[in-house]
């Protein structure tokens, strides 16, 4: 075949493969996809992100384009939205990924890891560091692609049923605490429980646990865990920014023009930005009414904070020595970490410290 009928070939086929283009590919044809959520409804702020992030995708398109959104348990188990973007089920999935670390503890680079970077400083990671770039080659071994869709900013360290007033009350501790936190807690003596956010209440007010974190004072309130639990700890220095994604089928993103996939990120962005705009905004009344109904503030120990930091960071030492997919990226991670430590202590550390003092 000589050059001339391999271009006129080539351009058949071209002709060829927009003829037979799936329908949504076609100008005003409409495409429809659907988001599971890990989340209930009930939570406007974490649900709430997906609902954004559909709303603006048809806004954008002019109403070409839309997703419907689904709370965790209505197409899939709220822990199934990995498997259910990876495999097709659905096109998107609005979760924390590091509700995945048993498959890889690497995914919750991508979300929050114990004394890891705060909400500014993951989103500075993620839009203007290695973060995006580093978690989609490892989300693409699970054909997906990844944006961030929102964070809730540091979260509260939880409900107890008693204080705890040195590392020595987490022996034997049960607590019910999210994602990648309960590897270090366990290696305090502490006995991680993994319960749905629904039955937390329950388990709370029964003694069947002692403890149990969720996010912060706007949700918590929702969950009513001060009924059942006087003591509200903090930080919740396992989650000091853990970001939200937004996790779409690489076949389903793949097929998208690039105008819808210019659309899907701007969307993305939106949420993202929306969702920590909500926490900031609504928590600081929920947390005045929870101390008005009697809820205790009690800060961790600084030997609690000093003993999850070592234990943290033999835990990451470790996953170093045999996950290298976890070894690129946290190295990445770490880098970023310290010069971003470096420079909000000169900056926000200090401003913010000056003004809490401030009687407004
Ligand atoms: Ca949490």
């Amino acid at each position: 075949m000589d050059r001339r009928s391999l271009i006129k070939h080539a351009g058949i086929a071209g002709v060829l493969a927009a003829g037979v283009a799936p329908a949504a590919h076609a100008q005003g044809a409409s495409i429809r996809w659907r988001l599971a959520s890990s989340f209930p409804k009930s939570l406007d702020t974490i649900f709430g992100g997906a609902d954004t992030f559909a709303k603006k995708v048809s806004e954008m398109s002019g109403g070409k384009f839309t997703i419907s959104t689904h709370a965790g348990g209505e197409l899939m188990p709220a822990f199934g939205v990995l498997d259910g973007v990876q495999n097709g089920t659905v096109e998107v999935a609005h979760t924390a990924p590091y509700y995945f670390f048993g498959k890889d503890p690497t995914f919750a680079l991508g979300c929050a890891i114990p004394f890891g970077l705060n909400s500014r400083q993951m989103t500075a990671w993620m839009y203007e560091g290695n973060g995006l770039k580093l978690m989609r080659e490892f989300y693409a071994g699970y054909n997906i692609v990844n944006f961030p869709g929102g964070n809730t900013g540091a979260q509260m360290g939880g409900w107890f049923r008693k204080p705890i007033k040195s590392v020595k009350d987490i022996k034997g501790l049960k607590m019910r605490l999210g994602g990648f936190a309960g590897s270090v807690i366990s290696r305090l003596g502490g006995v991680p429980q993994n319960i749905p956010g629904g039955d937390v209440y329950q388990a709370l007010e029964k003694g069947t646990i002692d403890a149990a974190e969720w996010v912060g004072p706007y949700d918590d309130q929702k969950m009513g865990f001060n009924k059942v639990a006087p003591y509200y700890m903090y930080p919740g220095w396992w989650e000091g920014g853990p970001q939200l994604d937004i996790l779409i089928n690489d076949k389903a993103y793949n097929s998208l023009s690039a105008e819808n996939k210019a659309i899907v990120e701007a969307a993305a962005s939106y949420a993202h930005v929306e969702m920590q705009a909500k926490y900031d905004a609504k928590n600081p009344k929920a947390l005045k009414e929870l101390v008005a109904s009697g809820t205790k503030l009690v800060p961790f120990p600084n030997d609690v904070m000093k003993a999850a930091f070592k234990a943290s960071m033999e835990v990451y030492a470790e996953l170093n020595a045999k996950n290298p997919a976890w070894k690129k990226i946290y190295a990445d991670y770490a880098t970023f970490r310290r010069d971003q430590n470096l420079w909000f202590r000169f900056t926000e550390a200090k401003f913010d410290s000056f003004m809490q003092s401030q009687k407004l």
